[in-house]
């Protein structure tokens, strides 16, 4: 099998709940990990003659997440039934969008070493979440097998937003890139949480593979619900190797859903995909279309910040793409803007933040930036100890840089060199025994010089230019 022949193609279908008070279409609070079925009520219970009633805050995330990957942000968008049945949708269908979602086509442009990958947004939807459904006895947690299965309605009509890139992600790695940093510009726009671990954010992934240069896609295979980043990567390595296999041994593989088992590292069939006309889908007529006014738009517009990709792409130019990428995704760039802004070199800066601060569990928000800077500056005149005391120090109340630049060490040479020369006048034996070889004395006349300035001057220029002066 040769792998190298083939190109993956992937694309991603990515949910998260929406943070909001309540959920999509009734006034019941959202809380996680409240006893079951203790947040419902006749509207996501489905009880006859319940009425949905949209969650504005709910519409406005949308348009925010719409706003951040470029999509068109509709005039004009439409609620759909998307009808199936299964024991943890009671109404017998979801409320969704189909035909006219409120953001349209978008860009997210991915950046790596190498450039921006402009990875293609299909459309970004509103939606209710479906109730949770836990599947009792049994060894696979499925419902095949189960001995019974118990529907927690808490969940159900979650607000949940979905996002479709198109097939555009060439590797696990980039898919992998791309669902971080979307995870990331979703938390900080603030309409989401999207914490794998706790389900409010989940991926499916669409796999297929093709030959380098060849038109148009093969079938795909859609593995459902990864709940962490890693298992997605493998997931999709995965189907990568059992699709080329397929393919070569000329089997023709048919679209479907299919299940990845991480301890074989195997994907199984799971049912075969419906058609979208399966779902019958049509207008929601409890609900009226959605219009969002342009001020409304223009508001949260303005509301956006720089996003993560960008901050990348601008950092990039200062310190280089290796250190731009760890500043951003680790959410320190904030505090290596406020020390740049101070004045601060933005090497130091960088280093400062990456290492330093990490070094003495410092809270990136909490340090004063503009006393840090002081310290940053007198960086290389500074005793070691007393540069790590002042980075521990820099998020104290009330912390200023001057008791620290007070102490300075001395490393400017025309101040050190009488001192050396007086060292070295006083200690002629040692300095016999250093230039007959024996170089371990240095560390004396090092320490002596040391004693004379009171600990002031730089060991590491006090050793230079005692070796020097010794050569001589
Ligand atoms: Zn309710």
């Amino acid at each position: 099998m040769a792998q190298s022949e083939w190109e993956l193609v992937v694309g991603l279908e990515v949910h998260a709940h929406l943070k909001t008070r309540t959920k999509m279409f009734c006034r019941c609070e959202l809380e996680y990990g409240a006893g079951e079925n203790t947040r419902t009520c006749p509207v996501c219970l489905a009880h006859p003659g319940a009425l949905p009633v949209l969650n504005a805050l709910a519409i406005e995330h949308t348009i925010r997440l719409g706003l951040a990957l470029d999509c068109e942000i509709a005039s004009h968008a439409v609620f759909a039934r998307k009808n199936y049945f299964y024991p943890d949708l009671p109404k017998g269908y979801q409320i969704s969008q189909y035909e006219d979602p409120l953001c349209g086509r978008g860009r997210f442009a991915l950046p790596t070493a190498a450039g921006d990958r402009e990875i293609g947004i299909v459309r970004a939807h509103l939606e209710e979440d479906a109730a949770k459904t836990v599947h009792a006895g049994g060894a696979t947690g499925r419902s095949v097998g189960a001995d019974y299965s118990l529907v927690d309605f808490n969940r159900g009509g979650t607000p949940l937003l979905e996002i479709v890139s198109e097939p555009d992600l060439r590797s696990a790695d980039e898919a992998m890139w791309f669902l971080r940093l979307l995870r990331q510009t979703i938390v900080e726009i603030g309409i989401s949480d999207a914490e794998m671990e706790k389900g409010t954010l989940r991926a499916d992934v669409n796999v297929s593979v093709r030959r380098h240069g060849e038109e148009g896609y093969r079938p795909r295979w859609e593995i459902k619900n990864m709940n962490s980043f890693t298992c997605s990567g493998r997931a999709i390595g995965a189907a990568f190797r059992q699709q080329i296999a397929a393919h070569e041994a000329g089997e023709t593989l048919a679209q479907s859903t299919y299940d990845y088992d991480a301890d074989t590292d195997r994907l199984t069939a799971h049912r075969s995909k419906e058609e979208a006309d399966d779902y019958r889908y049509f207008p929601e007529p409890d609900l009226v279309p959605v219009e969002p006014p342009a001020e409304l738009v223009e508001r949260l517009r303005g509301e956006i910040g720089e996003r993560p990709a960008e901050r990348i792409r601008r950092l990039e130019a200062a310190v280089g793409f290796e250190q731009a990428l760890e500043l951003v995704t680790t959410g320190r760039d904030g505090l290596y803007d406020r020390l740049v802004a101070a004045g601060a070199d933005v090497r130091t800066a960088a280093n400062a933040v990456m290492n330093a601060i990490v070094t003495a569990a410092v809270d990136p928000a909490a340090v004063n930036a503009d006393e840090l800077a002081l310290v940053l500056a007198a960086r290389d005149k500074l005793p070691r100890d007393v540069y790590a005391e002042a980075v521990a120090r820099s998020a104290d109340p009330g912390f200023e840089a001057a008791p620290f630049l007070e102490q300075t060490s001395v490393s400017d040479e025309s101040a050190l060199d009488p001192v050396i020369e007086s060292v070295i006048a006083a200690n002629p034996e040692q300095v016999a025994t250093y230039r007959g070889g024996k170089e371990g004395v240095l560390g004396y006349l090092v320490g002596q010089v040391m004693r004379e300035t009171q600990g002031k001057a730089d060991p590491k220029v006090v050793n230079r230019l005692l070796r020097e002066k010794l050569r001589g």
